[in-house]
């Protein structure tokens, strides 16, 4: 589990007050941080994740429910299973009153060639990465519907518009999620429901220090000169972008306006996809 990334300022508008915000894979890294921006926005948010003990989960709900005077609960639905995905909207739906705006983030990344490529890692990766959005934007729709507003948020990638070696899974994925994004656009564009995908470049967070630790393992080089070469081969800026960027993001895409941006592709990645 990433660190809670608390270096937001409590002086943030509260201008989503009374939403509610399901964040996936929130326990960690960019859903977290998306998660605390949204809360720090005056969402109620429920928290989902796979944490191996649920105290630590917990744990973080109740810090941000302290911090931002929001409601925050838990919910561990397995990204895998479409019926917890189903329980988990329905959850939003009993504690918080609604599931208002959907932000689709959990994932997870295996890195081998095509021929090497484990079948089980596929199909996680298919499933997590891919299937879920599927899944949970179809149990969310008619609760965003009883309402008559809604916001869909998948976290894609640049993977999601081009690719790279021995990332076949994570790859097709993310394209698919673009795609995704693109049809429930059009299927709800004559709602208040808008659905659209942000396409982060490196961001620096336990899916991506793994990354950079089997590189420095891999060219006996050290964890620093590891990460300024991941940024190198791809990202022009040579930052990371950082999860705070991504929350602001989202919080703008729930926003008023953004209520007629839908279908959108948005990019974080340094320059990564303008090559
Ligand atoms: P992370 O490993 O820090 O967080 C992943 C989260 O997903 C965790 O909360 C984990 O518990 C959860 N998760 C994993 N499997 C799950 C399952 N079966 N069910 C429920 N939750 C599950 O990773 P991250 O870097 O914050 O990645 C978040 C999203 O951002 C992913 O979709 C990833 O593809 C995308 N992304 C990351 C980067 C990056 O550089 N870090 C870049 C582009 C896109």
């Amino acid at each position: 589990m990433g660190k809670f990334p608390g270096k937001q300022k409590k002086r943030m508008s509260k201008s989503l007050k009374g939403k509610v915000a399901v964040v996936t894979g929130s326990t960690s890294g960019i859903g977290l941080g998306i998660a605390d921006m949204l809360a720090g926005s005056g969402c109620d948010v429920v928290l989902n994740g796979l944490v191996k003990d649920p105290s630590e989960a917990e744990q973080i709900a109740s810090e941000l429910s302290r911090k931002w005077r929001t409601k925050v609960r838990f919910h561990p639905a397995n990204m895998l299973d479409p019926q917890e995905i189903s329980d988990m909207i329905s959850f939003a739906k009993q504690e918080l009153g609604g599931a208002d705006i959907l932000v689709n983030n959990a994932g997870i990344q295996h890195t081998d060639p095509v021929e090497a490529f484990p079948k089980e890692k596929w199909d996680a990766i298919i499933g997590i990465n891919l299937s879920s959005c599927f899944h949970s934007i179809q149990a969310a729709l008619p609760v965003m519907r009883e309402r008559g507003w809604g916001r869909i948020i998948n976290i894609a990638s640049t993977h999601g518009l081009v690719a790279s070696r021995n990332k076949a899974a994570y790859v097709a994925a993310k394209h698919g999620l673009i795609g995704l994004t693109k049809v429930v656009a059009l299927e709800t564009a004559e709602e208040n429901i808008t659905c659209n995908a942000i396409c982060p470049g490196w961001v620096r967070t336990p899916l991506v220090e793994a990354q950079i630790s089997a590189l420095a393992e891999r060219e006996s080089i050290s964890h620093e000169d590891a990460a300024r070469k991941l940024l190198a081969e791809k990202q022009p800026s040579l930052r990371f972008t950082e999860v705070e960027d991504l929350g602001a993001m989202a919080v703008f895409l729930a926003g008023d306006n953004a209520a007629n941006m839908t279908g959108a592709i948005l990019t974080a990645d340094g320059g990564w996809t303008a090559q």
